[in-house]
């Protein structure tokens, strides 16, 4: 059952960011994690702040430099759907359109969707876990099947947005206003690893909102793309993913940013990939050697070595698809 708290229907930007000031309170965009959390008493909020009747915040416009620039709250399906993503920005466009059921994307926000929380069964559970400022982590010895093969540091969450990756691959920026100002910080920096500090999710304080998240221009020669496994078509969170992001000269890689969904805290950059593949012809033998590198230093739990096939499969197959093989 939900706890009691105000509501609060923002007008503006700064008429949020006032309200998000005063103690435990919590931002409402689409609505579909934050009310999710608050009915199980993940957290707890004495103040909501909806922000979903600012138009400002909606929409995709084009920049002149051949850029996009996405409104915070604009829809998942508009993301999934939009010609000018699907025709440049193809990781976006298809991260969004793998993310939850067709009611979800309806109602969620590309802004909600870079912040929601996580989903592991502990820090949703009854569990007084490390993320939620216990002692430890629960996943540690427990069911730990869906959890992080990468980057777990005292909590072993995997991130659950399938449309982060796609924008940390396409050196998207996200623009934030609170009340110090205005500030715009890469995608690739958005995420807190469990490493730096458990207790955030994200580099926005309490008073901070995501308004807009700008994708460059995309660069001649682009490819891009996104893939995800899940357990069951009609949705599921991912078990592996990977989004592509690379520039090619010919047949030749001229760079490549290649980002892992479901398998760690935060969108996961593979270097290791990234180096194998630069400056070669993407073919069979390469990718299959990049595949192998990418789960070289994977560290998996009890329960979570699948991931590492599943994953070094996804990534070979998704590579060889991007160069048309
Ligand atoms: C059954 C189910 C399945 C799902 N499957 C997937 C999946 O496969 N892949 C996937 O990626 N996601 C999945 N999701 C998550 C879903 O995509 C998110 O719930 C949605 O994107 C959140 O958007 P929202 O606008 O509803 O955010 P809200 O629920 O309103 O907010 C979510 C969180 O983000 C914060 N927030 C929202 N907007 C902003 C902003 N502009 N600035 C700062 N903070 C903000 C809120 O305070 C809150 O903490 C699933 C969710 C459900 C319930």
């Amino acid at each position: 059952m939900l706890s009691n708290f105000a509501y609060v229907r923002a007008h503006s930007v700064r008429e949020a960011v006032k309200h998000l000031t005063s103690d435990n309170a919590s931002l409402h965009a689409g609505g579909t994690d934050l009310l999710g959390c608050l009915r199980d008493h993940v957290f707890h909020a004495d103040k909501v702040v909806s922000i979903s009747r600012l138009n400002a915040l909606k929409g995709i416009r084009e920049t002149a430099q051949g850029g996009v620039r996405i409104g915070a709250l604009t829809t998942i399906t508009e993301v999934a759907e939009n010609s000018i993503l699907n025709r440049r920005f193809k990781a976006l466009a298809r991260g969004a359109s793998e993310v939850a059921s067709p009611q979800l994307r309806n109602q969620g926000t590309l802004g909600g969707n870079i912040c929601q929380k996580p989903r592991c069964w502990y820090y949703r559970g009854e569990f007084d876990c490390l993320r939620k400022g216990g002692d430890r982590c629960f996943a540690v010895g427990g069911e730990n099947q869906f959890h992080c093969i990468f980057g777990g540091d005292s909590c072993y969450i995997v991130h659950p947005s399938d449309t982060a990756p796609a924008l940390v691959a396409l050196d998207a920026a996200v623009r934030i206003v609170g009340q110090r100002g205005t500030r715009t910080v890469p995608m690739a920096n958005f995420h807190v690893p469990p490493g730096r500090d458990v207790l955030r999710d994200t580099v926005l304080d309490p008073d901070e909102i995501v308004t807009e998240i700008a994708v460059p221009p995309a660069p001649s020669g682009l490819r891009s793309s996104y893939r995800k496994v899940r357990a069951r078509r009609s949705w599921d969170f991912a078990l592996a993913g990977v989004a592509l992001a690379i520039v090619f000269n010919g047949d030749i890689v001229d760079s490549a940013k290649v980002v892992l969904s479901g398998v760690a805290p935060v969108p996961w950059r593979s270097m290791e990939v990234e180096e194998i593949i630069t400056g070669n012809p993407l073919n069979a033998e390469v990718a299959a050697k990049a595949a192998e590198a990418a789960v070289k230093n994977a560290s998996p739990m009890e329960k979570n070595g699948y991931k590492i096939p599943l994953l070094r499969g996804v990534i070979e197959e998704e590579l060889l698809a991007a160069a048309g093989v």
